[in-house]
């Protein structure tokens, strides 16, 4: 069939056959070779041992033995575009309290260029197997359901938020703040499903807690459904629950094109508050502003802003001035000498000393991650003579995510889907995230054929 098609090109281009013929000839190879394929799979159905084919949706009584997964491995670890490697699974099995879910589509997150790295540690001795299919967002339909789970049934169509419960968690934990105590997150046992647990979303199959399921936005595609999850419901959490965000406050947001960001912005304006969003270059700080954000900074504007241990006095120096150099920047956008209230952090180690100095007194310093580094350093004078508080926040509990799901199914607050990559691509994403070029979320398409689609109807027809 190639042979016959390079013979029409061949002939078009001495004006034999037109470029409509040469289409027609490609749609029916492809059909056909799908076609074969899907043939082929349904002649085993009986005895499915093998993975499906990519890009079908297979009648819900099939249940296949193995599945594709982009895999991790410990002899692996390294930048993305080495740390995964395409193989064959198991399927996994799930308890009475589990769902397993055919995914449609996954969201890329910076846990998996941590889980390629294997640094800060490898996610491998964390878990203890020998494998980690990273990828803590997908957009699915619920394919088996454990002998407990009422709430869902297969066919269903959902996405996933990523915190594991702890199976002891108990009514209670330890913590003496009430208010805190019944959270599932404040238990000890606590994971991110797809980083602490070895089955995330890079594979065909995925299993997770029936509580980790949440209704799939009807109008949105699979892949804008599996882009915003971990993101979103973290910095809902940072800001409306830790930080307790309040109209008319003023938030800087480091990162603000980034996937945390994006949501942070539109959380400030859905409450009323102020975003500054922080990014390092213009079409970053476009994307900001169309999102909602009052102003924005680049922060290469600012060459000697970034923290780093062992520097000089000269450094230091530098540093010192363009920190204020940066709060004026702050008063320029506001039009009065006012600082945020809240500080959006994650960069953390390089970033931190300028947050604390600029926030607001009696402001909070909301931190999830230290991209940069951990070891964060600042004055604690001026914590302690201002009162500023820093808060640490990690994901977001299931009545968050709930919560925060349901702004998104009323169109209140959107994914900010920027590219969207096929299965065979998801090292390459990881790459470009690992190397920060890219903004808002990516997303990527396992099960589904292809982009711009919306339920399993659609996505059964784009395949046949
Ligand atoms: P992302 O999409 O890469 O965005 C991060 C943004 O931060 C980038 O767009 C970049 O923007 C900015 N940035 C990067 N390095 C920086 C530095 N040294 N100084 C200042 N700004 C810097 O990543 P993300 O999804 O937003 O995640 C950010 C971090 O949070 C990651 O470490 C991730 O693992 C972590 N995280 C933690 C949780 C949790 O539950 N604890 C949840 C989600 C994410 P510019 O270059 O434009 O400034």
């Amino acid at each position: 069939m190639l042979k016959g098609i390079k013979k029409d090109q061949a002939a078009s281009k001495k004006g034999a056959v037109d470029d409509a013929v040469i289409e027609e000839a490609a749609s029916v190879a492809i059909k056909e070779t799908v076609d074969m394929e899907t043939i082929a799979y349904e002649s085993r159905r009986r005895t499915v041992d093998e993975p499906i084919p990519l890009g079908i949706v297979p009648d819900l009584d099939i249940l296949p033995k193995t599945m594709r997964a982009w895999v991790i491995r410990r002899e692996r670890h390294g930048e993305p575009i080495q740390s995964f490697k395409e193989e064959t699974m198991p399927v996994p099995e799930i308890g009475p309290n589990e769902v397993l879910v055919l995914v449609m589509a996954a969201g890329v997150n910076y846990n998996g260029v941590w889980a390629g790295l294997g640094q800060p540690m490898s996610v491998l001795d964390v878990h203890k197997r020998n494998f980690h299919i990273a990828g803590s967002d997908a957009a699915g339909i619920v394919w088996r359901v454990g002998s407990n789970v009422k709430s869902w049934k297969p066919g269903d169509e959902v996405i996933l938020h990523c915190n594991v419960e702890s199976e002891t968690h108990s009514a209670r934990t330890e913590t003496p703040y009430d208010f805190i105590s019944y959270d599932p997150m404040a238990s000890r046992g606590q994971q991110i499903w797809g980083y602490e647990t070895p089955y995330g979303s890079f594979a065909q199959f995925t299993k997770v807690q029936a509580q980790q399921v949440l209704p799939k936005p009807k109008h949105l595609t699979w892949e804008e459904a599996a882009s915003y999850g971990l993101c979103y419901f973290t910095a809902y959490r940072m800001l409306m629950t830790q930080a307790q965000l309040q109209p008319s406050e003023i938030v800087l947001i480091w990162g603000g094109a980034g996937g945390l960001g994006v949501f942070a912005i539109q959380i400030c304006k859905m409450v009323g508050a102020d975003a500054i969003a922080v990014v390092s270059s213009k079409d970053k700080g476009e994307l900001c502003i169309e999102l909602g954000a009052k102003g924005v900074i680049n922060r290469k504007d600012f060459p000697n802003l970034m923290f780093k241990h062992g520097e000089t006095l000269e450094e230091q120096n530098n540093r010192f001035s363009d920190m204020k150099r940066f709060g004026q920047a702050i008063w320029e956008i506001l039009g009065e000498r006012r600082n945020p209230n809240v500080v959006f952090e994650h960069p953390g180690e390089s970033t931190f000393p300028t947050s604390v100095f600029v926030c607001s007194r009696f402001g909070r310093i909301v931190i999830c991650a230290g991209t940069s580094g951990y070891d964060c350093t600042f004055d604690v004078r001026h914590l302690w003579m201002h009162q500023k508080r820093i808060i640490g926040s990690h994901f977001a509990n299931a009545l968050e995510c709930l919560r925060a799901n349901e702004l998104i199914r009323k169109g209140i607050i959107k994914p900010v889907l920027s590219d969207t990559f096929t299965y065979q691509e998801i090292p390459k994403a990881h790459q470009l995230m690992y190397e920060n070029k890219h903004s808002g979320k990516m997303g990527v398409l396992v099960q589904v054929s292809r982009r711009g689609l919306k339920n399993t109807e659609e996505a059964i027809k784009a395949s046949t």
